[in-house]
């Protein structure tokens, strides 16, 4: 099942003369339980490739459907609803709450979304477990290292009947070691059924990918399957 897909998205900021194209016409179709990975230079679309896949942002022509649910169908309070329960997001600079314990960073968007605390903290605890935090639950951020922190997030990100998780650049403000464990756990979050789109500019942390797609000026100009093309791939496109 395509948990989402783009067709023909395009994304032009500002009016003419000083408008931007930073998107013209991409194509993404993502399965449950596969990963992507996006590439491309700076200023090539990637981050609004994510913000309009996960519906914080309004494609200006094209069509995003999630779920089976075509976005532009759906009133303002259903898409919010979808972002809420079916959408999750990481950022690289984690956005933990700090005066909230790793376990309430976790459920809070469960909370938020009006499930029962109960359940919400089970569910919080359940996705801690599958990130190997179950010990760390009651800590805070600022009693968590670098790398737990990252993982908090992605167990916000997952919480709950998630299906989609949307990742920009994760490991950007981590070493290598977390970088790559940060990969895993997503590639773990995949094989649980999640569809996952990770941007990032690692060549070696793409190749985790089932799919690497490269961008260039809004536009999808190059994709591989084999984590063994990922350099050749990148070669092809010079920066
Ligand atoms: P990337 O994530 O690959 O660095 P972005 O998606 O952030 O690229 O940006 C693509 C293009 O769109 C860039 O030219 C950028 O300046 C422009 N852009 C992005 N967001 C906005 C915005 N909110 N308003 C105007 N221009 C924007």
């Amino acid at each position: 099942m395509n948990v989402l897909e783009m067709r023909q998205i395009t994304k032009v900021y500002g009016t003419a003369p000083n408008e931007v194209h930073a998107l013209s016409g991409v194509d993404l179709t993502v399965e449950a339980g596969h990963l992507v990975a996006v590439m491309g230079p700076s200023g090539s679309g990637k981050s609004t490739l994510l913000t309009i896949a996960g519906s914080l942002e309004e494609p200006t022509s094209g069509e995003v459907v999630v779920n089976g649910q075509s976005l532009g169908t759906l009133s303002r309070n259903q898409r919010a609803a979808l972002r809420r329960r079916a959408i999750g997001y990481v950022f690289q600079d984690f956005n933990l709450l700090p005066g909230l314990s790793a376990l309430e960073n976790v459920s809070l968007p469960l909370e938020l979304d009006g499930v029962g605390l109960r359940r919400a903290r089970e569910a919080g605890r359940t996705a801690l477990a599958n990130l190997g935090l179950a010990e760390r639950a009651d800590h805070f951020p600022d009693q968590l290292s670098g790398g737990e922190r990252q993982r908090v997030a992605i167990a916000r990100a997952v919480v709950g009947d998630r299906t989609l998780l949307l990742a920009d650049e994760p490991s950007g403000a981590l070493d290598s070691a977390n970088g790559e464990a940060v990969m895993r756990l997503i590639r773990d979050a995949c094989r649980r059924g999640v569809a996952a789109v990770v941007v990032t500019h690692d060549a070696q942390l793409a190749s985790w990918a089932d799919r690497v797609v490269f961008i260039r000026d809004g536009r999808v100009v190059d994709q591989t399957t084999s984590a063994s093309d990922v350099e050749s791939m990148l070669g092809r496109h010079p920066s």
